[in-house]
């Protein structure tokens, strides 16, 4: 996969109308349907202003939610609108349709330095088919495609992939920003490069794991993946997450490492708890020894020693899945310590997006990270190697 795309740089927007796909899938209130968190909406600012100072009339588009082809009120991008056009303090206009007559008509009357955004795209049904009419009329409004939704590039969609058959296509600057720095570390890392991966399930990191048993030289694993590579071992594991399915990949998985010289590295102590609760009875036990009826919910403090150590001493550092259940305080101390050692190291620091960025800023560490990526999935997708459709769509560099 080749990540060196043409940006929004080498585009010539001057006087031009610029259809741009922007992730504004914003979290909503579930009571007052107001938007909890604008941060995707402060993310794309960078690529809107860009282009409004380089005399560009941009037509903004987003999908938000999923109605599945129909209007629902609750999900219009209105309210995203408004918020938009509070952060860059100047009108955005909005269309109540995103390819029809209310669209087509304020498109084209769009002066250089305006701002359009057009309703939910996945409204249309055809968005998330990828029709081919869909992107096409969605083209027609425009003369230049960007793309800034790194949140569905992973995703082959009429808006995030379709429509640069029809437009010349160039990668944002939030785009551009997360292609460079993590396509750099899984192509020209810094070494040692060290992957952390954690989270619920082995079956969500298979990909991950296979890709960067080529690329890392060390993983260290944690979160409740670990429990089945631990019983794969031969060990009892108690109540902790098992993936009965997985254990033979697992153990695939150890070999491989062995014969491709990358160091993986299983915790070697837990916090066990006796029941999945935050108040629970807990206590640390070697990993060898987990008790019937107890749970293994983090990692112990010697492994947190050892992948801390780790951590120190790398060039490169991609983090994806948090250590244990960080959502409860007493379990918290593994995810924890591995955002501290990644904020504290010279490394290149990396942090997929989902629940691993959600600690790292919970935890108050995320203006010390390289980069935190945001998009959950298409980081994922990344790390996994796949060719992500909205990322090889556009012209390469
Ligand atoms: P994922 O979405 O796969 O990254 O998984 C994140 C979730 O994994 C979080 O909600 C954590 O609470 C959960 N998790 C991490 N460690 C454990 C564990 N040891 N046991 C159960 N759940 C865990």
């Amino acid at each position: 996969m080749n990540y060196n795309k043409k940006t929004v740089r080498d585009a010539d927007v001057d006087g031009k109308k610029v259809l741009l796909r922007c992730d504004f899938n914003v979290p909503l209130s579930k009571e007052t349907g107001e938007i909890t968190s604008d941060k995707r909406i402060r993310a794309a600012i960078p690529t809107i202003q860009y282009l409004l100072n380089h005399h560009a009339a941009v037509i903004a588009c987003s999908h938000l939610g999923k109605p599945k082809g129909e209007r629902k009120e609750s999900l219009s991008l209105k309210p995203v609108a408004k918020r938009l056009g509070e952060l860059l303090r100047r009108e955005v206009l909005f269309a109540a349709d995103t390819i029809g007559p209310d669209a087509k008509a304020k498109a084209a009357a769009l002066q250089p330095g305006q701002i359009l955004l057009l309703e939910n795209l996945r409204f249309d049904i055809r968005e998330e088919k990828n029709g081919a009419d869909f992107a096409q009329e969605l083209a027609s409004m425009a003369d230049v495609y960007v793309s800034d939704a790194f949140g569905t590039v992973h995703r082959a969609h009429a808006s995030t992939a379709g429509v640069a058959s029809y437009l010349p296509a160039y990668a944002g600057l939030l785009v551009e920003k997360e292609i460079s720095i993590m396509g750099r570390a899984l192509e020209d890392p810094k070494r040692p490069f060290v992957a952390i991966l954690g989270g619920a399930k082995v079956s969500d990191k298979i990909g991950v794991i296979n890709n960067l048993l080529g690329k890392a030289d060390t993983i260290l694993i944690g979160g409740g993946m670990a429990y089945t590579f631990i019983k794969a071992q031969g060990y009892g594991i108690g109540t902790s997450l098992l993936e009965e399915d997985r254990l033979e990949y697992a153990r695939d998985m150890l070999v491989k490492a062995k014969e491709k010289n990358v160091r993986l590295l299983l915790p070697v102590d837990t916090l066990v708890g006796d029941a999945f609760r935050e108040d629970c009875a807990r206590k640390t036990v070697d990993i060898r020894e987990i008790p019937d009826g107890w749970m293994g919910m983090d990692i112990g403090p010697r492994s947190i020693e050892r992948y801390c150590a780790q951590i120190a001493e790398a060039g490169t550092v991609v983090w994806n899945g948090p250590m244990g259940v960080f959502e409860f305080p007493p379990f918290a101390e593994g995810t924890k310590a591995v955002a501290k050692a990644m904020a504290e190291c010279s490394a290149v620091t990396i942090v997929g997006g989902g629940d691993s960025a959600a600690a790292v800023e919970q935890f108050g560490y995320a203006d010390r990270m390289t980069h935190i990526s945001t998009g959950g999935g298409a980081s994922l997708e990344f790390l996994e190697g796949k060719e992500l459709p909205g990322v090889a769509c556009l012209l390469d560099a």
